[in-house]
C-alpha cells in the first residue's frame, strides 16, 4: 500500500499469562447499565433499550499506567466496567448465540471528563470529548473464555486510594452481555477485535492528581491506574 505517511500503530490489548496480543478494532460502550435493585427490575418491560457511544481504540492504556490529568476538565471521573472482547463478529447476532462471539473478558476504566459530558448533555451535543480523550481507556490483560468461561455474576468494585467507591455484582446489569452484543449488532457490523464496555455501577466519582484507582472483578483480577500531573497546560 502506497501510504503518504506510515499508518498509526495497531492498538492492542494483552492476553493474560501469554505473550500474545489482541488487535483492537473498535471500542463500544453501553450507557447506564446497572440499577441499584437490578433483581427487582430484571424483567421490567418498560426498561429502555441500551444506548451506545464509542471511545477511540488508540485511547487504550495498560494496567499500571500513570495517566496525565487530562486537559479541559476539572472533574475527571472513574467508571469501573467489565470489558467484553469479541473474537468474531457479524450483524443481527441472536441473543441465544451471542456468547459464542466472545473471546474473553477484561477490566476497564471508562475515564470520563464529567464536566464536559454534562455540558454536552445539557446542550444536546455529542459525548465524544467527554469520553474519548487521550488515554481515556485503561484496560487489563484479557482472560480468555477458553480459560475462565463466561462471566455473568461476580463482584465488581472500585477502590480509590484504599477507599471503596463502587461495589456491585455483574449480575446487576440491566442488559446482560448477550443482550448487549445482540442489540449492538442490530446497529453496526461487529468484528473480531471489537471491545464492548458494559457500563458502570453506582458510585462514580472524581480522580485527582496523585490518586490511584483500582478496579477489580472476580475472576479477572485488578486494573490499577495512577493519575499524574497534566502533560501540558490548558
Ligand atoms: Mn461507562
Amino acid at each position: 500500500m502506497n501510504f503518504v505517511f506510515p499508518p498509526a500503530p495497531q492498538p492492542y490489548v494483552a492476553v493474560a499469562d501469554s505473550d500474545q496480543k489482541i488487535p483492537v478494532r473498535r471500542i463500544f460502550c453501553v450507557g447506564r447499565n446497572y440499577a441499584a435493585h437490578a433483581r427487582e427490575m430484571g424483567r421490567d418491560p418498560d426498561r429502555e433499550p441500551p444506548f451506545f457511544f464509542c471511545k477511540p481504540a488508540d485511547a487504550i492504556v495498560f494496567d499500571g499506567a500513570t495517566i496525565p490529568y487530562p486537559p479541559q476538565t476539572a472533574n475527571l471521573h472513574f467508571e469501573g466496567e467489565l470489558a467484553v472482547i469479541l473474537g468474531a463478529g457479524g450483524q443481527n447476532i441472536a441473543r441465544s448465540s451471542a456468547l459464542d462471539y466472545v473471546w474473553g473478558y477484561a477490566i476497564a476504566n471508562d475515564l470520563t471528563r464529567r464536566d464536559i459530558q454534562s455540558q454536552a448533555k445539557e446542550m444536546g451535543r455529542p459525548w465524544d470529548m467527554g469520553k474519548g480523550f487521550d488515554q481515556s481507556m485503561p484496560i487489563s490483560a484479557v482472560q480468555s473464555v477458553a480459560k475462565i468461561g463466561h462471566l455473568s455474576t461476580g463482584k465488581i468494585s472500585t477502590i480509590v486510594n484504599g477507599s471503596q467507591r463502587q461495589s456491585a455484582d455483574l449480575g446487576d446489569m440491566i442488559w446482560a452481555v448477550p443482550d448487549v452484543i445482540s442489540i449492538l449488532s442490530q446497529s453496526v457490523s461487529l468484528a473480531a477485535g471489537d471491545i464492548i464496555l458494559t457500563g458502570t455501577p453506582e458510585g462514580v466519582g472524581a480522580l485527582n492528581i496523585g490518586d490511584t484507582c483500582m478496579v477489580s472483578i472476580d475472576g479477572l483480577g485488578t486494573l490499577t491506574t495512577h493519575i499524574g500531573a497534566p502533560a501540558y497546560q490548558d
